[in-house]
């Protein structure tokens, strides 16, 4: 048995020049965690091209739902961005990763922090109703160089506090807080910077982080997970894994080559 399902891309949208997200159907059988990620791909000459890529949908929607980047010469998203609906697209048969409940131990808080894509996982994360049965406040920071680029604004700020089943615990536990780092913005610098410099949590009217109640999954570039993994072991706290869970984990948003 092949190792990818053959799924068909349902719908494409570009949120700037560099940034675009597509859906896809599912195969019924395919299961995965909030916050996993798998490889999916296309096939080139019969050859597979693939990278790995969180799944921004939620475990109970029929389709999935990829957030991209587009690198102009990157091997497969200079071919990515121009899918269209109707086209074929790999998906891989075994999602995995760190970005999970079982990789955490029990708190209060869950900051979710992601620069770029590395919002991606956390799409799925901030849907999935236990989230908000483990944890009584959600913080979701994400981080971007430009306003435009903070995608999935509306759906976290408009749709899912109207949602029907999450409606409540979203307006209740939910907190969003975009971050921009180039331009103007209410909330400007790095995630990093916000943290070290104590703006962050304080700036939310939440009390300082401390290993007793908070717990992190953090997705983003390689030296925004060094810089802030620092911080955090400053502050006591550890890392954690399935086998061995703790009070952060952290996912690379992307490989640098
Ligand atoms: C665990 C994991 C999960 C990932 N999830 C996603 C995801 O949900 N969405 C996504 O777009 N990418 C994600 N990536 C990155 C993805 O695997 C590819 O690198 C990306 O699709 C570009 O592929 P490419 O072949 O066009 O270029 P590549 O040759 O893979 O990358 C070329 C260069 O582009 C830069 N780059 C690649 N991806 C990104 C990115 N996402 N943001 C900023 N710079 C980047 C890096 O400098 C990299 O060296 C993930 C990577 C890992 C390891």
């Amino acid at each position: 048995m092949s190792n990818f399902n053959t799924e068909t891309v349902l719908s494409v949208r570009h949120w700037t020049d560099t940034l675009f997200s597509f859906a896809t159907t599912r195969d019924p059988a395919f299961r995965f965690a909030s916050g996993q990620f798998t490889m999916i791909g296309l096939s080139l000459e019969g050859r597979p091209l693939l990278r790995a890529y969180s799944i921004a949908s939620p475990t109970y929607d029929d389709r999935l739902e990829f957030f991209s980047i587009k690198v102009p010469d990157g091997p497969l998203t200079s071919r990515l961005q121009h899918l269209k609906e109707g086209d074929a697209i790999l998906v891989g048969r075994k999602p995995t990763g760190t970005l999970v409940h079982d990789a955490l131990l029990p708190g209060a808080r869950l900051y979710l922090l992601g620069t770029g894509t590395g919002l991606a996982p956390f799409l799925s994360v901030i849907r999935d109703p236990s989230t908000y049965e483990r944890f009584e406040k959600v913080v979701l920071v994400h981080g971007c160089r430009f306003k435009a680029e903070l995608a999935y604004q509306d759906l976290i700020l408009n749709h899912l506090p109207a949602d029907e089943l999450l409606g409540e615990m979203i307006r209740d536990q939910l907190v969003y807080h975009p971050m921009v780092t180039r331009e103007p913005f209410e909330n400007t610098g790095r995630i990093t910077d916000a943290f070290t410099a104590g703006r962050l949590p304080g700036d939310l009217g939440l009390p300082a982080i401390a290993a007793e109640g908070d717990r992190f999954m953090l997705c983003g570039s390689p030296a925004m997970l060094a810089d802030m993994t620092v911080w955090l072991k400053a502050q006591g706290l550890a890392e954690g894994s399935n086998a061995n869970p703790g009070h952060y984990v952290i996912e690379k948003a992307f490989v640098e080559r």
